[in-house]
């Protein structure tokens, strides 16, 4: 059985009987896939709310029929603290890194990240965002990730960095945690992190881990990490 199209109406308020104005390319979209009027759909106001609804005789806007359960956030929010390299492998990061369960991306302008790098995803941060709600609507989650713009390690590791990992080449496997916890996990850039940053991770007590013994890409590097700490029981 197929599911309801999905709208993201980031910030509506999901109540019983609220008509939401959809936004115009969430509109164009579902008359495009030939949602017809009165068809259900499933609004997502983008923080983690999901509701039923009916869609209204012109297509742009949607009557909430009831709030439907939550589905397809894990139990543990997790946050990339993502070191920048090239625009298209962030970009790939973020898409599947939202498939596989992140909670939010805080971009990390590393030491080794090319300032061309930064200020290129700094200035693709909408792009970016959109890039996560549709993969967070097109894998049926509830909650599209934040992205943030580019921060120094400590300041990420200061804002979010509590419980900590790292993905470390070299370093031990993972151990089965504890549930339950949000935490946070830091991957290199293209080059890694340098001696200076790896000794802040240490020092912020990062639990360091390894993905094998290959060196991964960035973006491969996230969705391992992801896989192994993202604790996936979500309905
Ligand atoms: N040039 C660096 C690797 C950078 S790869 C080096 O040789 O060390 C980008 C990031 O992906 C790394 O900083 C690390 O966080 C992560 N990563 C890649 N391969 C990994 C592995 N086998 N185990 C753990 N982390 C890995």
């Amino acid at each position: 059985m197929s599911s309801p199209p999905r709208v993201l109406v980031p910030g509506a308020r999901l109540q019983e009987g609220e008509r939401v104005v959809l936004p115009d390319a969430e509109a164009r979209h579902l008359r495009v896939s030939r949602v017809s009027p009165g068809g259900k759909v499933v609004l997502l106001d983008g923080a983690g709310v999901r509701a039923e609804a009916l869609l209204s005789a012109d297509g742009r806007e949607a009557v909430v029929s009831g709030l439907a359960p939550v589905r397809g956030e894990p139990q543990r929010r997790v946050t990339v603290l993502l070191g920048v390299g090239e625009l298209a492998r962030v970009e790939w990061a973020v898409e599947k890194g939202t498939e596989c369960g992140a909670a939010r991306f805080a971009l990390v302008a590393a030491v080794r990240s090319q300032r061309a790098h930064v200020a290129a995803a700094a200035a693709k941060l909408d792009r970016l965002r959109r890039i996560a709600a549709e993969a967070a609507k097109q894998c049926d989650r509830s909650l599209v990730p934040d992205v943030l713009a580019p921060l120094p390690l400590a300041a990420g590791v200061a804002l979010y960095g509590r419980p900590l990992f790292v993905a470390r080449p070299g370093a031990p496997r993972l151990a089965p945690g504890a549930r339950g916890f949000d935490v946070a996990v830091a991957v290199g850039p293209e080059g890694g992190f340098d001696a200076a940053e790896e000794r802040l991770l240490d020092e912020a007590g990062a639990v360091p881990f390894s993905l094998g013994g290959r060196i991964l890409r960035l973006e491969t590097a996230v969705v391992a990490a992801l896989v192994l700490l993202v604790d996936d029981d979500a309905p």
